[in-house]
């Protein structure tokens, strides 16, 4: 198959030119040139002397390839003068490689986006080289035409518009062919492949550029170098360089290349597109080396680590402050929960709390068969004595009760200011004998107490009803219990107050 100059006039007006924009370039692309050698060196029967008369034919394009044989790109010891020390130099396939260089240069426009499809174009031909001299394959020159044009179908209809394509260029090379999806372009494989077809270059290299972003290696071989030499460029393109690297290393493994062997091929990379470039007499800027991509790529992810693990020390932070809320809460509420069943004046269980004793202590006599009895007290002529000695005085006499109920009384048994100056008393396990004793011990105790707090010596008396719940007799409820000890009470009263009376059998 041969580049006919003609097929790339017609695709120059349709898509591309050939032909460098006004400004944007110094030199004469010689394309013309370019095309006829590569045409020329397609040819099976092609001789060196035909080639060098072609070459010579178009000055511009002779001082080109001079340039780039003198350049480093081919570290040669001694200076190349003339065109036909070039090419006894180059080779046949190695002038056809040049003159595609030049075509694929004269292809890109200058400038930052230009440069960076420029390297990305000679990363994929270098690497495709390096591939196919790492597999021991007898002819690199193919390999490295395919590399060259893999990525020329981005420029498609661009018209050389660059700066619309730079957030495709830009990309990492796995997200390029969504992008330009996205952007409701022609992927890059079709269109290269497309513009390869027109510049009639082999049907391995349409092939390549075809299937160089296929899920899958491609089978034929030259295909399959592009598919791996497209991702080892890529570990240079879009930051994520140890995944970039890992994806380049099992892609080569693919052709049975070591990971060694793959690193190789990537370490070489940036300085091969460096000298390439420069033969080229293009700038693609600074090539970054393999390491130093690594290096920062390393930097970020201790960065990232770092950042990770303020994270999870914030995180902690916020959790053990949760916990100490959540503890300083179930503090406040069990606080809650005692004032809530406590008098604030006399200090004892108020009627709340005495009701839900009552209620616990009733199903525990009954579970158990054990009597319970229940005292309920009231203090004599209170109302006089708050008129006698004022409230402070009568709430001094309130806290003396409570300090001698809790005195006089055992664990188990649970006194409780009922309200006003009455009290209430729940004795477990008593019988009413045993309650008798319990309420006339107290009342003998308050009629000796001393109120405490005040100055003048002054006493109280207390009048007491007592209820019991004996074993083997009918239950009571609770209301029962109280009412029969409170009407008690009332008899006590009555009868001359300071004394106690049991509730009726
Ligand atoms: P009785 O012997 O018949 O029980 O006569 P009493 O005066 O004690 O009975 P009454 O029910 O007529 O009066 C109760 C008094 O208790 C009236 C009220 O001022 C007083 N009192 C109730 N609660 C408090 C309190 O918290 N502090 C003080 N200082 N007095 C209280
Ligand atoms: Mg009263
Ligand atoms: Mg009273």
């Amino acid at each position: 198959m041969l580049l006919r100059v003609d097929a790339v006039e017609s695709y120059e007006s349709k898509r591309l030119t050939m032909k460098p924009r006004a400004g944007t370039k110094k030199k004469s692309p010689s394309s013309v040139a370019a095309a006829q050698i590569i045409e020329t060196a397609l040819k099976e029967d092609c001789t060196v002397s035909e080639l060098a008369r072609l070459a010579q034919s178009d000055p511009a394009f002779a001082l080109r390839v001079l340039a780039m044989v003198n350049s480093p790109a081919f570290a040669l010891n001694r200076k190349v003068s003339s065109m036909s020390q070039a090419i006894t130099l180059l080779g046949i396939r190695g002038l056809r490689n040049l003159a595609l260089s030049l075509v694929a240069a004269d292809l890109i426009p200058e400038g930052d986006i230009g440069s960076a499809l420029l390297s990305a174009c000679l990363r994929r031909a270098l690497a495709c080289r390096a591939l196919a001299t790492a597999l021991n394959d007898r002819d690199p020159d193919i390999y490295f035409t395919s590399g060259l044009f893999l990525e020329c179908g981005i420029l498609v209809g661009a018209d050389g518009q660059l700066t619309e394509l730079s957030d495709i260029i830009q990309s990492p090379s796995i997200s390029r062919v969504v992008r330009e999806r996205a952007a409701g372009r022609d992927p890059h494989p079709i269109s290269g492949a497309v513009l390869a077809r027109d510049y009639l270059l082999p049907d391995e290299t349409v092939e390549a550029i075809a299937k160089h972003h296929d899920p899958s290696i491609p089978e034929s071989r030259v295909a399959a170098v592009a598919w791996v030499a497209e991702r080892i460029a890529g570990v240079f393109e879009g930051g994520e360089v140890i995944q970039n690297s890992d994806i380049g290393r099992a892609a080569a493994s693919k052709l049975g290349l070591s990971a060694q062997a793959a690193d190789t091929i990537i370490r070489d990379l940036p300085d091969q597109v460096a000298r390439a470039a420069e033969a080229l007499q293009r700038d693609v800027g600074q090539q970054r080396d393999f390491e130093s991509l690594m290096l920062d790529a390393n930097i970020q992810l201790v960065q990232l680590n770092a950042q990770f693990h303020s994270m999870v020390r914030d995180l902690e932070a916020v959790i053990s402050e949760k916990e100490i809320l959540a503890e300083e809460l179930r503090q406040a509420n069990e606080k809650l929960q005692v004032v809530a069943a406590t008098d604030s004046l006399t200090g004892l269980p108020n009627k709340r709390a005495f009701s839900e004793n009552l209620t616990r202590e009733l199903a525990r006599s009954a579970r158990h068969q054990e009597p319970l009895s229940l005292v309920v007290l009231d203090i004599d002529h209170f109302k006089k004595f708050n008129d006698n000695w004022g409230h402070t005085v009568g709430d001094a006499a309130l806290r003396t009760v409570a300090q001698v109920l809790r005195s006089h009384l055992r664990a188990g048994d649970f006194p409780s200011r009922y309200g006003g100056e009455e009290f209430a008393i729940i004795l477990p396990q008593t019988d009413r004998a045993g309650g008798v004793v319990v309420a006339d011990r107290i009342r003998a105790a308050l009629e000796a107490t001393v109120i405490a707090g005040v100055q003048t010596p002054m006493r109280l008396t207390a009048s007491f009803g007592l209820s019991t719940i004996e074993t083997g007799k009918p239950r009571k409820s609770g209301a029962d219990l109280f009412e029969q000890a409170d009407s008690a009470l009332y008899r006590a009263k009555r009868a001359g107050r300071n004394r106690v009376e049991v509730s009726n059998v």
